[in-house]
């Protein structure tokens, strides 16, 4: 079977290697001058290749239709994966969180070992190749690009989401969804930062609050996460503002609060605030805060919390604690929205998957077109899931040329 696949990233590269492997003829379409641009810039430069955890967790992972993936992750799974490197001369390692990167420390290894796995099989490539459309004609693919036209039995679609277009995903892949009839679920930033209207200063700018929780909330959401912050110029990013991101993606405006002693509740802390007091009653309230806070963090939190701060700690009234209380367990930051979707680490939307075959990947309105990775209209948190989605939705679909 001939077989034309548009895109050389994480899900082309390995849909294309098993596709060859099983015995088809398979042409990679690539925009970009190299294969997987996206993901020489993953985990930081080193690629956190999947996580080393079960399907069940894969899936409670998954943001949008985990359902959906369940077939494709049963087929090829975290185990695979790490196997599969581990045997290609791509030795892996573990590290907190399950995330699995490569031993080298290096993203390249992994492109290396996919490109080279590619060439064994007898994957061929055409790079600077940007399609601009692609129909079926007489029962045949027909891909148009700048620099002629080619035809096909079978047209894959792995294209990629929107952000980070500079890597070459641009979109592209939503307007051939949509020429096949195809419908796209408008995509959004997801994993990224939260614009907030507060100014962090400069040194809030090398700090990481660690141990902190944010919530976001409005009349039908409500969400509270545990773990790390850090503050961008114009917004909150780290761990768990990026996880956030991808859960209010679609509720619309929320109200955002920061509780800065997430293991005390309200009575502990006020506690704690008055052993603070009686340890250093002629202390000021900004050297009280200074014992709770970063000093990075105390002008902004001032700027909110309207105290003064000269006032001596053994003046403190009861009513004043229970504003410091407050402010500590429920600091408001402003949201202003979600970064741009170029700004997203993944993209939240894509193509219907109501209208894909789960086991195969395949159409279910046009037989012979696939779509694998990111293109599809699921996502994940943080932790090697997105990549592992690459990888088992191309598998499955690759698989499924041989009825498997
Ligand atoms: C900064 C950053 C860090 C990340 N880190 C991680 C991580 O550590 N672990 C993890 O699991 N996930 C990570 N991700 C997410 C992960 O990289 C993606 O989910 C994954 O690359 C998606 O694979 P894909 O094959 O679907 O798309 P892509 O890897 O984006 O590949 C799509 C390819 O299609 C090509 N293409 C697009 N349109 C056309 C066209 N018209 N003609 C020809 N070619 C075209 C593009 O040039 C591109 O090469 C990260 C993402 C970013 C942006």
């Amino acid at each position: 079977m001939k077989i034309i696949c548009i895109g050389a990233g994480a899900s082309g590269l390995f849909y294309a290697l098993w596709a060859a492997r099983f015995g088809h003829d398979v042409l990679l379409l690539e925009s970009n001058e190299k294969a997987g641009k996206k993901m020489y810039i993953t985990g930081k430069g080193r690629c956190n290749v999947t996580n080393d955890s079960s399907v069940k967790e894969h899936i409670q992972n998954v943001v949008r239709n985990p359902k959906f993936l369940y077939s494709a992750f049963s087929k090829w799974n975290a185990e695979d994966t790490i196997a599969f490197f581990n045997d290609r001369g791509c030795p892996l390692k573990t590290e907190r969180g399950n995330r699995v990167f490569p031993v080298s420390d290096k993203a390249s290894d992994v492109i290396n070992c996919l490109w080279s796995e590619c060439k064994k099989a007898g994957v061929r490539i055409q790079y600077r190749e940007r399609v601009q459309s692609a129909a079926k004609e007489n029962g045949r693919f027909v891909v148009k690009t700048m620099h002629g036209g080619y035809e096909s039995d079978l047209l894959v679609i792995a294209t990629g989401g929107k952000s980070y277009p500079q890597t070459g995903s641009t979109g592209d892949g939503y307007s051939f969804a949509k020429a096949f009839g195809h419908q796209i679920v408008y995509p959004v930033a997801s994993l990224c930062p939260i614009l907030i209207q507060e100014k962090p200063s400069r040194d809030m700018l090398d700090l990481t609050l660690k141990n902190v929780s944010l919530t976001a909330e409005n009349a039908s959401f409500k969400k509270s996460l545990f773990g790390d912050l850090e503050f961008l110029p114009n917004a909150v990013s780290g761990p768990i503002a990026l996880t956030m991101s991808s859960l209010i993606n679609r509720v619309g405006k929320v109200a955002l609060s920061l509780d800065f002693k997430p293991a005390l509740d309200e009575e502990k802390l006020n506690n704690r605030i008055l052993r603070e007091v009686a340890g250093a009653p002629n202390k000021d309230i900004r050297f009280l805060l200074s014992t709770m806070l970063p000093m990075a963090m105390l002008d902004f939190f001032f700027a909110k919390v309207n105290f003064d701060q000269g006032q001596a700690l053994n003046s403190l009234t009861k009513e004043q604690r229970k504003i410091l209380v407050a402010s500590l367990k429920r600091f408001p930051l402003t949201f202003l929205g979600l970064d741009s979707i170029e700004k997203g680490i993944v993209t939240s939307g894509g193509v219907l998957v109501d209208e894909v075959n789960a086991k195969s990947m395949e159409s279910k309105l046009v037989p012979g077109l696939y779509f694998i990775g990111e293109v599809l209209d699921v996502d994940a948190f943080t932790g090697g899931f997105n990549m592992q989605i690459a990888f088992s939705t191309a598998y499955a679909a690759a698989s499924a040329l041989n009825g498997f």
